[in-house]
Protein backbone atom coordinates (compact mmCIF):
# COMPACT_ATOMS: atom_id res chain seq x y z
CA UNK A 1 0.00 0.00 0.00
CA UNK A 2 1.46 3.75 -1.28
CA UNK A 3 1.25 5.88 1.65
CA UNK A 4 -0.92 8.30 0.34
CA UNK A 5 -3.21 5.33 -0.11
CA UNK A 6 -2.67 3.90 3.29
CA UNK A 7 -3.26 7.98 4.92
CA UNK A 8 -6.66 7.53 2.94
CA UNK A 9 -7.65 4.54 4.19
CA UNK A 10 -6.44 4.70 7.82
CA UNK A 11 -7.53 8.04 9.15
CA UNK A 12 -5.31 7.81 12.17
CA UNK A 13 -2.36 6.45 11.03
CA UNK A 14 -2.53 10.04 9.01
CA UNK A 15 -3.95 11.81 11.95
CA UNK A 16 -0.90 10.55 13.90
CA UNK A 17 1.65 11.77 11.96
CA UNK A 18 -0.10 15.53 11.69
CA UNK A 19 -0.01 15.64 15.85
CA UNK A 20 3.47 14.14 16.04
CA UNK A 21 2.65 10.27 17.61
CA UNK A 22 4.70 7.57 16.93
CA UNK A 23 1.86 5.12 16.18
CA UNK A 24 -1.57 5.25 15.82
CA UNK A 25 -2.12 3.57 18.60
CA UNK A 26 -1.64 6.72 20.76
CA UNK A 27 -5.45 7.02 19.87
CA UNK A 28 -6.32 3.97 21.73
CA UNK A 29 -5.11 4.79 24.83
CA UNK A 30 -6.16 8.25 24.89
CA UNK A 31 -9.66 7.20 24.36
CA UNK A 32 -9.78 4.72 26.53
CA UNK A 33 -8.91 7.69 29.15
CA UNK A 34 -11.28 9.48 27.62
CA UNK A 35 -13.79 7.21 28.79
CA UNK A 36 -12.22 6.43 32.48
CA UNK A 37 -9.70 8.52 33.44
CA UNK A 38 -7.53 6.70 34.17
CA UNK A 39 -4.84 9.28 34.23
CA UNK A 40 -5.92 11.12 37.23
CA UNK A 41 -3.91 10.95 40.46
CA UNK A 42 -1.04 8.74 38.69
CA UNK A 43 2.42 9.92 40.17
CA UNK A 44 4.00 6.36 38.93
CA UNK A 45 3.31 4.51 35.92
CA UNK A 46 4.73 1.52 34.28
CA UNK A 47 4.04 1.03 30.50
CA UNK A 48 4.85 -2.82 29.22
CA UNK A 49 5.72 -3.70 25.87
CA UNK A 50 5.99 0.33 24.93
CA UNK A 51 7.71 0.30 21.53
CA UNK A 52 8.05 2.55 19.02
CA UNK A 53 6.26 4.20 22.29
CA UNK A 54 3.53 6.21 21.23
CA UNK A 55 1.64 4.94 24.94
CA UNK A 56 4.97 6.31 26.86
CA UNK A 57 4.72 9.57 24.50
CA UNK A 58 0.75 10.12 25.94
CA UNK A 59 2.30 9.12 29.40
CA UNK A 60 4.93 11.92 29.16
CA UNK A 61 1.98 14.41 27.23
CA UNK A 62 -0.21 13.79 30.23
CA UNK A 63 1.64 13.42 32.97
CA UNK A 64 5.33 14.49 32.68
CA UNK A 65 5.35 17.68 30.49
CA UNK A 66 2.63 19.69 32.69
CA UNK A 67 3.95 18.38 35.50
CA UNK A 68 7.74 19.74 34.68
CA UNK A 69 5.97 22.57 33.27
CA UNK A 70 4.28 23.59 37.26
CA UNK A 71 6.12 25.65 39.07
CA UNK A 72 5.12 23.88 42.28
CA UNK A 73 6.39 20.82 41.50
CA UNK A 74 10.06 19.90 42.26
CA UNK A 75 12.36 17.50 40.50
CA UNK A 76 12.15 14.88 42.64
CA UNK A 77 8.32 14.99 42.87
CA UNK A 78 8.03 14.54 38.79
CA UNK A 79 5.93 11.75 37.69
CA UNK A 80 7.75 8.75 36.60
CA UNK A 81 7.24 6.62 33.70
CA UNK A 82 8.90 3.22 32.52
CA UNK A 83 8.82 1.96 29.82
CA UNK A 84 10.09 -1.71 29.29
CA UNK A 85 10.38 -3.28 25.77
CA UNK A 86 11.99 -5.86 24.00
CA UNK A 87 12.90 -3.54 21.44
CA UNK A 88 15.24 -0.44 22.08
CA UNK A 89 13.28 2.78 21.16
CA UNK A 90 13.94 6.10 20.86
CA UNK A 91 14.37 8.49 23.90
CA UNK A 92 10.89 10.28 25.05
CA UNK A 93 10.99 13.22 27.69
CA UNK A 94 10.31 11.79 30.88
CA UNK A 95 10.37 8.17 29.97
CA UNK A 96 13.02 5.95 31.51
CA UNK A 97 13.56 2.76 29.10
CA UNK A 98 14.06 -1.00 30.17
CA UNK A 99 15.35 -3.11 27.21
CA UNK A 100 13.95 -6.28 28.45
CA UNK A 101 11.25 -9.23 28.71
CA UNK A 102 8.45 -8.55 30.66
CA UNK A 103 8.15 -12.41 31.06
CA UNK A 104 10.94 -12.59 32.73
CA UNK A 105 10.55 -11.90 36.76
CA UNK A 106 13.52 -9.73 36.79
CA UNK A 107 11.90 -7.44 35.10
CA UNK A 108 9.46 -6.37 38.14
CA UNK A 109 12.19 -5.95 39.83
CA UNK A 110 13.73 -3.87 37.74
CA UNK A 111 11.17 -1.19 37.64
CA UNK A 112 10.86 -1.50 41.27
CA UNK A 113 14.39 -0.33 41.70
CA UNK A 114 13.51 2.75 39.26
CA UNK A 115 10.76 3.59 41.20
CA UNK A 116 12.99 3.47 44.84
CA UNK A 117 10.61 0.78 46.52
CA UNK A 118 7.61 2.63 46.09
CA UNK A 119 4.65 0.62 43.81
CA UNK A 120 2.94 2.24 40.92
CA UNK A 121 -0.82 3.63 40.41
CA UNK A 122 -1.16 2.34 36.45
CA UNK A 123 0.39 0.23 34.42
CA UNK A 124 -0.18 0.01 30.94
CA UNK A 125 0.36 -3.05 28.43
CA UNK A 126 -0.14 -3.02 24.45
CA UNK A 127 1.93 -5.83 24.44
CA UNK A 128 1.49 -8.16 20.99
CA UNK A 129 3.04 -11.17 19.54
CA UNK A 130 3.83 -11.39 15.79
CA UNK A 131 0.24 -12.04 14.90
CA UNK A 132 -0.35 -15.33 12.53
CA UNK A 133 -3.87 -14.92 11.91
CA UNK A 134 -4.76 -18.19 13.46
CA UNK A 135 -7.25 -16.72 15.94
CA UNK A 136 -7.09 -19.13 18.01
CA UNK A 137 -3.06 -19.26 18.12
CA UNK A 138 -3.02 -15.29 18.77
CA UNK A 139 -5.41 -15.10 21.31
CA UNK A 140 -3.39 -17.98 23.36
CA UNK A 141 -0.15 -16.23 22.98
CA UNK A 142 -1.61 -13.00 24.04
CA UNK A 143 -3.09 -14.17 27.00
CA UNK A 144 0.61 -15.28 28.26
CA UNK A 145 1.22 -11.43 27.61
CA UNK A 146 -1.81 -10.62 29.72
CA UNK A 147 -0.63 -13.14 32.60
CA UNK A 148 3.18 -12.08 31.99
CA UNK A 149 1.99 -8.73 32.50
CA UNK A 150 -0.30 -9.55 35.45
CA UNK A 151 2.39 -11.16 37.43
CA UNK A 152 4.51 -7.97 37.11
CA UNK A 153 1.10 -6.38 38.16
CA UNK A 154 1.03 -8.85 41.32
CA UNK A 155 4.71 -6.86 42.30
CA UNK A 156 4.64 -3.69 41.66
CA UNK A 157 0.91 -2.35 41.42
CA UNK A 158 -0.14 -0.34 44.55
CA UNK A 159 -3.67 -1.15 46.67
CA UNK A 160 -6.11 0.78 44.16
CA UNK A 161 -4.01 0.93 41.51
CA UNK A 162 -5.44 0.29 37.55
CA UNK A 163 -4.02 -1.83 34.85
CA UNK A 164 -5.25 -1.38 31.15
CA UNK A 165 -4.08 -4.61 29.08
CA UNK A 166 -4.59 -5.55 25.29
CA UNK A 167 -6.53 -8.86 24.54
CA UNK A 168 -7.93 -10.02 21.87
CA UNK A 169 -11.21 -11.47 21.94
CA UNK A 170 -12.02 -15.48 21.54
CA UNK A 171 -13.50 -18.00 23.06
CA UNK A 172 -11.23 -17.83 26.53
CA UNK A 173 -12.43 -14.37 26.82
CA UNK A 174 -14.35 -15.24 29.86
CA UNK A 175 -11.38 -16.95 31.62
CA UNK A 176 -9.71 -14.53 31.07
CA UNK A 177 -12.40 -12.16 32.58
CA UNK A 178 -12.53 -14.53 35.57
CA UNK A 179 -8.73 -14.58 36.27
CA UNK A 180 -8.84 -10.74 36.03
CA UNK A 181 -11.41 -10.36 38.31
CA UNK A 182 -9.64 -12.17 41.05
CA UNK A 183 -7.65 -9.23 41.46
CA UNK A 184 -9.62 -6.50 40.25
CA UNK A 185 -13.49 -5.62 41.51
CA UNK A 186 -14.18 -3.81 38.28
CA UNK A 187 -12.93 -5.31 35.10
CA UNK A 188 -14.48 -4.03 31.85
CA UNK A 189 -13.21 -4.43 27.90
CA UNK A 190 -13.31 -1.55 26.28
CA UNK A 191 -13.11 -1.33 22.24
CA UNK A 192 -11.55 2.22 21.44
CA UNK A 193 -12.74 3.56 18.61
CA UNK A 194 -9.43 4.08 16.87
CA UNK A 195 -9.19 0.18 17.09
CA UNK A 196 -10.59 -1.40 13.86
CA UNK A 197 -13.99 -2.96 14.25
CA UNK A 198 -12.45 -5.59 12.07
CA UNK A 199 -9.71 -6.11 14.71
CA UNK A 200 -10.71 -9.26 17.56
CA UNK A 201 -8.39 -6.61 19.42
CA UNK A 202 -9.65 -4.70 22.84
CA UNK A 203 -9.18 -3.72 25.86
CA UNK A 204 -8.73 -5.22 29.78
CA UNK A 205 -9.75 -1.85 31.96
CA UNK A 206 -8.74 -2.92 35.08
CA UNK A 207 -10.13 -0.99 38.42
CA UNK A 208 -8.88 -0.91 42.17
CA UNK A 209 -6.02 -3.48 42.49
CA UNK A 210 -7.29 -5.53 45.69
CA UNK A 211 -5.78 -8.82 45.66
CA UNK A 212 -7.36 -11.62 47.30
CA UNK A 213 -6.20 -11.70 51.17
CA UNK A 214 -3.01 -13.28 52.13
CA UNK A 215 -2.30 -13.40 48.13
CA UNK A 216 1.34 -14.35 47.49
CA UNK A 217 2.62 -13.88 44.38
CA UNK A 218 4.52 -17.11 43.86
CA UNK A 219 0.83 -18.41 43.62
CA UNK A 220 -0.04 -16.50 40.45
CA UNK A 221 3.53 -18.09 38.68
CA UNK A 222 2.08 -21.75 39.59
CA UNK A 223 -0.92 -20.71 38.43
CA UNK A 224 0.26 -19.17 35.17
CA UNK A 225 2.47 -22.37 34.30
CA UNK A 226 -0.23 -24.60 34.66
CA UNK A 227 -2.05 -22.31 31.90
CA UNK A 228 0.96 -22.46 30.03
CA UNK A 229 1.05 -26.17 29.82
CA UNK A 230 -0.40 -28.22 27.78
CA UNK A 231 -1.50 -30.95 30.32
CA UNK A 232 -2.09 -27.82 32.89
CA UNK A 233 -4.86 -26.58 30.77
CA UNK A 234 -6.64 -30.20 31.73
CA UNK A 235 -6.02 -29.61 35.39
CA UNK A 236 -7.42 -26.21 35.52
CA UNK A 237 -10.30 -27.29 33.12
CA UNK A 238 -9.98 -24.12 31.14
CA UNK A 239 -12.48 -25.18 28.63
CA UNK A 240 -14.83 -22.60 29.42
CA UNK A 241 -17.71 -24.81 29.73
CA UNK A 242 -17.43 -24.33 33.66
CA UNK A 243 -18.72 -20.82 32.59
CA UNK A 244 -21.58 -21.95 30.94
CA UNK A 245 -25.44 -22.29 32.17
CA UNK A 246 -25.93 -20.60 35.62
CA UNK A 247 -22.10 -19.97 36.20
CA UNK A 248 -21.86 -17.97 32.66
CA UNK A 249 -20.52 -15.05 32.91
CA UNK A 250 -21.69 -11.45 31.29
CA UNK A 251 -18.75 -9.75 30.56
CA UNK A 252 -18.88 -5.53 30.40
CA UNK A 253 -17.95 -4.09 26.73
CA UNK A 254 -17.87 -0.61 25.95
CA UNK A 255 -16.83 1.17 23.16
CA UNK A 256 -15.23 4.29 23.76
CA UNK A 257 -14.21 7.40 22.63
CA UNK A 258 -16.23 10.36 20.37
CA UNK A 259 -18.79 8.11 18.53
CA UNK A 260 -19.29 10.08 16.58
CA UNK A 261 -15.60 10.75 16.03
CA UNK A 262 -13.13 9.37 13.02
CA UNK A 263 -14.25 5.56 12.35
CA UNK A 264 -11.51 3.55 11.76
CA UNK A 265 -12.61 0.89 9.51
CA UNK A 266 -13.64 4.27 6.60
CA UNK A 267 -11.71 5.56 4.30
CA UNK A 268 -11.65 9.09 4.14
CA UNK A 269 -10.64 12.02 1.44
CA UNK A 270 -7.24 13.43 1.44
CA UNK A 271 -6.85 16.95 2.41
CA UNK A 272 -5.02 18.98 -0.51
CA UNK A 273 -2.74 21.47 -0.55
CA UNK A 274 -3.53 24.88 -2.68
CA UNK A 275 -2.07 23.54 -5.51
CA UNK A 276 -4.35 20.36 -5.78
CA UNK A 277 -1.67 17.52 -4.97
CA UNK A 278 -1.69 15.84 -1.48
CA UNK A 279 1.56 15.44 0.56
CA UNK A 280 2.16 12.29 2.53
CA UNK A 281 4.26 12.83 5.99
CA UNK A 282 6.93 10.51 7.01
CA UNK A 283 6.29 8.84 10.11
CA UNK A 284 7.58 10.23 12.87
CA UNK A 285 10.14 8.37 14.53
CA UNK A 286 10.72 4.81 12.70
CA UNK A 287 11.56 1.67 15.07
CA UNK A 288 15.57 2.20 15.98
CA UNK A 289 16.16 -1.35 15.55
CA UNK A 290 12.80 -3.38 14.36
CA UNK A 291 12.88 -7.35 14.70
CA UNK A 292 12.42 -7.59 10.41
CA UNK A 293 15.93 -5.34 10.27
CA UNK A 294 18.32 -8.45 10.00
CA UNK A 295 15.93 -9.95 7.54
CA UNK A 296 16.22 -6.93 5.54
CA UNK A 297 20.50 -6.82 5.94
CA UNK A 298 20.21 -10.31 4.74
CA UNK A 299 17.92 -9.75 2.02
CA UNK A 300 19.93 -6.76 0.71
CA UNK A 301 23.40 -9.01 1.51
CA UNK A 302 21.91 -12.08 -0.99
CA UNK A 303 20.25 -9.89 -3.73
CA UNK A 304 24.00 -8.56 -4.09
CA UNK A 305 25.71 -11.71 -3.75
CA UNK A 306 23.14 -12.81 -6.92
CA UNK A 307 24.31 -9.82 -9.20
CA UNK A 308 27.86 -10.53 -7.92
CA UNK A 309 27.35 -13.72 -9.31
CA UNK A 310 25.77 -12.22 -12.57
CA UNK A 311 28.22 -10.02 -13.14
CA UNK A 312 31.21 -13.09 -12.73
CA UNK A 313 28.97 -15.21 -15.01
CA UNK A 314 28.61 -12.46 -17.81
CA UNK A 315 32.56 -11.64 -17.43
CA UNK A 316 33.35 -15.47 -17.52
N1 LIG B 1 2.11 0.60 22.77
C1 LIG B 1 3.11 0.69 21.74
C2 LIG B 1 3.05 2.06 21.14
O1 LIG B 1 2.08 2.76 21.38
O2 LIG B 1 3.99 2.44 20.42
C3 LIG B 1 2.91 -0.37 20.67
C4 LIG B 1 3.21 -1.75 21.18
S1 LIG B 1 3.36 -2.92 19.90
C5 LIG B 1 1.70 -3.15 19.43
C6 LIG B 1 3.69 -4.40 20.75
C7 LIG B 1 5.06 -4.45 21.40
O3 LIG B 1 5.09 -5.59 22.25
C8 LIG B 1 6.23 -4.63 20.43
O4 LIG B 1 7.06 -3.51 20.48
C9 LIG B 1 6.95 -5.88 20.96
O5 LIG B 1 8.37 -5.77 20.93
C10 LIG B 1 6.46 -5.92 22.40
N2 LIG B 1 6.58 -7.23 23.04
C11 LIG B 1 6.07 -8.42 22.62
N3 LIG B 1 6.41 -9.40 23.47
C12 LIG B 1 7.14 -8.82 24.48
C13 LIG B 1 7.77 -9.31 25.65
N4 LIG B 1 7.73 -10.60 25.99
N5 LIG B 1 8.44 -8.44 26.46
C14 LIG B 1 8.50 -7.12 26.12
N6 LIG B 1 7.92 -6.60 25.01
C15 LIG B 1 7.25 -7.43 24.20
Amino acid sequence: MGKASRDKRDIYYRKAKEEGWRARSAFKLLQIDEEFNIFEGVKRVVDLCAAPGSWSQVLSRKLYLPAKQSPALKDGELPLIVAIDLQPMAPIEGVIQVQGDITNARTAEVVIRHFDGCKADLVVCDGAPDVTGLHDMDEFVQSQLILAGLTIVTHILRQGGKFIAKIFRGKDTSLLYCQLKLFFPVVTFAKPKSSRNSSIEAFAVCENYSPPEGFNPKDLYRLLEMVGSPSGVDDLDCSSGWLEGPNKVYIPFLACGDLSGYDSDRSYPLPKVADGTYQSLDPVQPPIAPPYKRALEMKKASSQGIRDLEKLSLDS
